[in-house]
């Protein structure tokens, strides 16, 4: 461990203080993952995304794990148009397993009506899988533990088109500092998957004259699947 993540460790314990013990998520999420049409159990996919919730589930690369209720691997569609990316998991999320099922995911499902979408058939993921305490944002190094399991979500996936949600997000998916007012506003190429940078929905509920730039960016992810 760094000297830099024992002080936040410290930190962390001193703000909320830590479970006694890691909670161990086996058998939730797996079912929040749908197979792409009825009997088809054996897709590789399914499989993979599957493996993905399980080994989070009793994951413990980051100090993140000590303060979690549960782990949220993310779930949708393993055939989607689209994968939204967010931070990490706030407290709804943390009690009940689900990405993006408070405020902010509230107006998120209105982001994906909006573009034409349905919710279950999109998937939904986060850079961290485990809630950093008291909402904090994820260190590098914790964002960095918990990449991997980004990384194989997303090459299970395959999807037509990624969207980062928020500065974390959209930073650690396109492997640059620069900030999301500058990264927003175009399409970028990640490996061969077009990827859409925007701002959090949590940070349009505050602030919103970014209402304006989301939905302009909402519009290019339409026009890229097609939808425009
Ligand atoms: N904010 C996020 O970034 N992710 C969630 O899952 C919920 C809120
Ligand atoms: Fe593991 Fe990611 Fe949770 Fe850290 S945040 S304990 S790396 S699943």
């Amino acid at each position: 461990m760094t000297k830099r993540s024992a002080l936040d460790l410290i930190d962390d314990w001193l703000a909320t203080g830590y479970r006694s013990r890691r909670t161990i998520d086996a058998e939730h999420l797996p079912a929040a993952i749908q197979p792409p049409e009825a009997g088809s159990d054996s897709d590789p996919r399914l499989a993979e995304l599957s493996a993905v919730a399980r080994e989070v589930a009793g994951c413990t690369r980051c100090p993140l794990s000590l303060n979690r209720t549960r782990t949220v691997p993310g779930e949708g569609s393993v055939d989607p148009p689209v994968l939204f990316v967010g931070e990490g998991p706030g407290e709804e999320e943390d009690r009940t397993g689900r990405p993006f099922v408070g405020a902010a995911g509230r107006y998120l499902d209105k982001w994906i009506a909006a573009t034409g979408l349905e919710r279950g058939a999109c998937f939904i993921a986060n850079c961290v899988k485990c809630r950093p305490p008291q909402n904090r944002e994820p260190h590098p190094d914790e964002i960095a533990a918990c990449l991997p399991y980004l990384e194989r979500q997303i090459a299970a996936l395959a999807p037509r088109a990624i969207v980062g949600l928020g500065r974390i997000a959209s930073q650690t998916l396109l492997g640059t500092s620069t900030g999301v007012g500058a990264l927003r506003g175009k399409v970028h190429d990640r490996r061969g998957i077009p990827l859409v940078a925007t701002y959090h929905p949590s940070a349009v509920l505050r602030d919103q004259s970014l209402r304006a730039p989301v939905w302009e960016d909402l519009k290019r992810l339409k026009g890229l699947l097609g939808h425009g």
